[in-house]
């Protein structure tokens, strides 16, 4: 006799199952465990069970131990992709017939255990037609070790289950789909390829679903295979935990299944730590990088006047500003900063938001709501997108800068109480500018509004960074939106407009209304910086100068890129190879991140580089040649498979008027 006991519980109402469960557990923990099976049964969302059947069994002390299947998840679109893959993996284990045996879902639905068939004759092997085979007395190790046990965790069950089935005399595979109408995922497993996750194998609404066990083998073999199955405790060791859903309540499975998805599409994303101060390098796992993925395009936020700016701010005025703008949190730091941002960019008046996140959000949704209609570039920040939604207005994308697509929409719109049209002054991820002065003619002659978001326009674009108008030479947008989180070094947000917009705004903007103020430390930084940067115009000069120069040393290794600000794409394509490229880069001492899908399309994956005033020439030669030996061959043959042409053509062009660098 071992310690260990196999606890099973099971429950049906009106005759019909609503849960079941079972757990290899220590003698001691059997009763606690039990009533927490029970409990759990009680409080089931199909209804309370008027019958519970609680088991406890003895294990003899060799339980067989396994180690468990490895996972692998296949992130398919359609039912259609995922049973055609089914398919080809059933054919990898030598079975021909995938359709015909997944076409007996229909009749595994109503049995209490799985199918057991012969892969090759698919006639059906179990004793007892009506309940099937059921493989039981097993467990995932861990969760014994850990004390786990009575917490549900249905990936490590499945893969628990696959381990102990595939492991049974004469099984050759597995396929499953589960028969919860709203749960369309499913998996095919065998010793050779493991656990094969498949993330859509039915159709939604679909109740058909069950387990398949494949047979091949002599015929009074089949007793034994049932016996292992149903009779034989089996430990499961090394199974795999999803991400952080290990032993995370049922109520958890789909935020686990949603980021299992995104991990096999390799779109999972992690939170870097680097150390030391915001710089052109930080030490990243323990290991000095030149960053090439900064905002902080001047090197201002860690500039000592800045710093000190805060520090004495924070000394005098305390940590936190205590409250919204318009109850106590105005402080004088709060209104010199309002002042300077509105005479640094040209405007009536200006109004600061805790961050250009807010700013978006709430001058759009002040501005326009139900009956209006608000018109944005398909390209713009994703902060402008939740704008448009929440504001409630009718939305319409217009192509990206498409100024024709802009000026058709809003003919579209002349019934709408007002209008208001809205784009990137720099667009984030590819680095060119809007055309301000088109962009005002059409919005001016169809009597809309204008907002233009200059969170990568400040201190980069015009000749002293004060954004497209200083570059253009035309006059603001009605709306102009910046942050205090980039070129300036700091955070916050902020619009600059007449002074009856920024009246209204103060009235009617709620994330100005209901969120705390910014603390004055980080409000007299960003002034401190905006300080710095209309003395030391030579900031954005040299920027400009390094973005002209990695450009040209990226053409000189045979990659065309083009910019109008200080982010330069560089495409990639595929998703995964993007995340492997900059991963090499990063092996030698380069970060430049990958950015994918949703923040840009799907298969066009890009290499972000931000480039900052404080790159030294030899750090951006050597990133250049970096990415020239990782890229050179690929970029030309993604331009051609994706027919962007101009990819190559729109070279890099000498710094000069045309380009949004001067
Ligand atoms: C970064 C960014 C924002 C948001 O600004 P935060 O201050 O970071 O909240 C808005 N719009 C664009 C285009 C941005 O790049």
């Amino acid at each position: 006799m071992s310690d260990l006991v196999s606890v099973k519980m099971r429950a049906s109402l009106s005759g019909l199952h609503v849960s079941g469960a079972e757990k290899i557990v220590p003698v001691s923990s059997a009763s606690k465990v039990a009533s927490r099976l029970v409990e759990r049964a009680l409080s089931h969302e199909r209804g309370t069970p008027d019958f519970i059947n609680v088991k406890i069994e003895s294990l003899p002390s060799d339980i067989l131990r396994l180690k468990a299947l490895p996972v692998k998840t296949h992130a398919v679109a359609t039912p259609a992709e995922g049973r055609a893959l089914a398919a080809r993996l059933l054919a990898e284990a030598g079975i021909a017939n995938a359709d015909e045996i997944m076409a007996r879902f229909s009749e595994t639905h109503s049995l209490r255990g799985a199918m057991l068939l012969d892969a090759d004759t698919l006639e059906r092997l179990e004793p007892d037609q009506s309940r099937g085979v059921r493989a039981t007395y097993m467990d995932d190790a861990a969760a014994l070790a850990r004390g786990t046990a009575g917490v549900k965790n249905h990936y490590a069950e499945a893969i628990v289950l696959a381990t102990k089935v595939q492991n049974a005399p004469n099984i050759i595979a597995e396929i499953c789909v589960s028969d919860d109408p709203d749960y369309v995922t499913g998996y095919v497993a065998t010793c050779e390829l493991g656990y094969r996750r498949i993330a859509v194998l039915k159709e939604k609404g679909d109740p058909n679903g069950g387990r398949i066990f494949l047979y091949r083998g002599p015929r009074d073999g089949v007793a034994k295979t049932i016996e292992f199955l149903e009779k034989t405790p089996v430990l499961v060791d090394d199974v795999p935990t999803l991400s952080s859903a290990a032993n995370a309540p049922r109520r958890f499975d789909g935020l686990a299944d949603a980021l299992d998805e995104r991990q096999a599409a390799g779109l999972s994303r992690q939170c870097r730590t680097l150390e030391g101060p915001t710089g052109p390098t930080a030490v990243v796992d323990g290991r000095e990088l030149v960053v090439f993925a900064s905002n902080d395009y001047l090197d201002l936020a860690r500039d000592p006047r800045v710093v000190k700016a805060a520090a004495d701010a924070a000394k005098e005025f305390g940590a936190g500003s205590g409250g919204a703008r318009l109850t106590t949190g105005t402080q004088p730091p709060h209104v010199r900063l309002e002042n300077a941002l509105a005479k640094f960019k040209g405007s009536e008046a200006a109004l600061l938001y805790g961050t250009g996140y807010m700013a978006n959000v709430g001058a759009i949704s002040a501005l326009v709501g139900k009956g209006d209609a608000v018109l944005s570039d398909e390209l713009n920040h994703a902060s402008i997108i939740d704008g448009c939604r929440l504001s409630g207005a009718d939305v319409l994308v217009y192509r990206h800068g498409d100024m024709e697509d802009l000026d058709r929409k809003l003919g579209a719109c002349r019934e709408h109480r007002r209008r208001l049209a809205v784009s990137d002054g720099v667009f984030s991820m590819d680095g060119d500018i809007l055309d301000l002065p088109r962009f005002l003619e059409v919005t001016r002659r169809h009597d809309a509004f204008s907002m233009v978001d200059e969170a990568h326009a400040t201190g980069v674009v015009g000749q002293t960074g004060r954004g497209l108008a200083e570059h253009f030479g035309c006059s603001l947008p009605d709306v102009l939106m910046g942050t205090l989180s980039k070129a300036l070094g700091a955070e916050g947000g902020f619009v600059c407009g007449s002074k009856l917009l920024v009246e209204y705004l103060r009235n009617m903007s709620r994330p100005f209304i209901f969120s705390t103020a910014p603390s004055a430390a980080v409000v007299a930084a960003a002034d401190a910086a905006l300080s710095v940067l209309e003395a030391e115009p030579w900031r954005v000069e040299r920027l400009r100068e390094n973005v002209a120069f990695f450009v040209g040393e990226l053409k000189a290794h045979g990659i065309a890129a083009s910019t109008q600000s200080a982010i330069v794409p560089v495409l990639v394509g595929d998703e995964r190879r993007a995340m492997a490229v900059s991963a090499a880069l990063e092996r030698d001492g380069i970060l430049v991140p990958a950015i994918r899908y949703p923040t840009v399309a799907r298969g066009s994956a890009r290499l972000r580089v931000a480039i900052m005033s404080a790159h030294a020439r030899e750090q951006l030669s050597r990133a250049a040649s970096l990415v020239g030996r990782e890229l050179s061959g690929e970029v030309k043959k993604f331009s051609r498979h994706m027919g962007v042409d101009t990819i190559l053509t729109n070279d890099y062009q000498p710094v000069s008027a045309g380009t949004g660098l001067r």
